[in-house]
């Protein structure tokens, strides 16, 4: 059997030679061949020579290591799918190359695989607050109901990594968001995430913020739904309003003079107006993403070790 394994490595200068050094000490499950899809996304420091004398150098026969290089950076989850397309294992897993995915779980990930599990969801037990938050938005928003603190740590086999080769190639992407709502097989394991102890962690709350957007817009139809109902309230409102001022001026003693009536209506309107063509935009601009289909990624050099 072979096992696929996808690092996405994005300035991971210190943190390679340690990994490295982790996957040759782990001698669990070596009745099995590894194959190991460094992706070089983009990095700007040694990364990349790094790589390349790891595979060059590599005297462990388990162990076949192809370095798959892009031109520039994609980001992680552009990262991961590389990984995936270019994989030939009968699973595969995709892990961090900053040692916060413990090579000693793969033994567990490998063996629920032996159970008949398809997919293998890797739990923090130990995530940050922000991130049970960000499940708990994206849960509220969504249909589609995801494993809290679930990461871009999982084991997925041959045949689901064949679905994401085929399919899932939208340009706004959420992997571990698909690889949740695909059916087949599932179990989740607990894990506990070392901190990164070098290297800087690249997902700034910024991205963070991009990605459970992407995660809401891209997974759910229901801001639309919302933008419905708060129309509704507001002709509700509006009926209201324009019965009184009718009553007012027919039957009224003497009518009010109407000046905070008109601004605070106005006001409203227009808040509420911007905020749907707000919404109605951004499902727009992503429509346009997706016609548009340019390359998820674009990879420079696929360098295989020889020997
Ligand atoms: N990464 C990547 N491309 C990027 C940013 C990050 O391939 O643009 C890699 C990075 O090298 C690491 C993994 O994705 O192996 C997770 O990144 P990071 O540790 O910064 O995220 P965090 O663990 O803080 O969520
Ligand atoms: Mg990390």
């Amino acid at each position: 059997m072979k096992v696929s394994i996808v690092f996405s490595v994005y300035n991971e200068q210190t943190n390679l030679p340690l990994i490295w050094e982790d996957l040759q000490n782990y001698n669990e499950n070596l009745n099995h061949s590894f194959e190991l899809i460094w992706v070089n996304d983009g990095s700007e420091d040694n990364s990349l020579k790094i790589l390349q004398d790891i595979a060059e150098n590599n005297e462990h026969s388990k162990f076949e290591n192809i370095i798959v290089n892009f031109s520039k950076n994609f980001g992680h989850e552009a990262a991961m799918i590389a990984g995936i397309d270019h994989s030939t294992g009968d699973c595969v897993i995709c892990m961090d190359a900053d040692r916060q995915h413990p090579v000693a779980e793969i033994t567990n990930m490998i063996s629920r695989f032996h159970e008949g599990f398809d997919i293998v969801n890797m739990v923090r037990s130990n995530a940050p607050q922000e991130s049970g938050l960000f499940y708990g938005l994206l849960n509220m928003l969504s249909e589609q109901k995801f494993e809290k603190n679930a990461s871009d740590f999982f084991l997925i086999s041959g045949q689901v990594a064949s679905v994401l080769k085929e399919s899932y190639r939208e340009r706004n992407r959420f992997l571990r968001g698909y690889v949740q709502s695909m059916g087949f097989r599932t179990c989740h394991l607990e894990y506990n995430s070392p901190d990164r102890v070098h290297g800087n962690s690249k997902y700034s709350n910024k991205k963070l913020f991009r990605l459970a957007g992407i995660a809401i817009f891209s997974f759910s139809n229901k801001p639309l739904r919302i933008v419905l109902w708060v129309s509704l309230i507001f002709i509700l409102f509006s009926a209201i309003l324009g019965f009184y001022s009718l009553y007012i001026f027919f039957f009224g003693e003497k009518p009010p003079s109407g000046y905070t009536t008109q601004i605070l209506f106005m006001a409203i309107c227009f808040a509420i107006l911007f905020f749907l063509l707000g919404i109605q935009s951004i499902y727009f601009s992503k429509s346009i993403e997706e016609i548009r289909s340019r390359p998820i990624y674009i990879v420079k050099e696929i360098i295989k070790q020889t020997g």
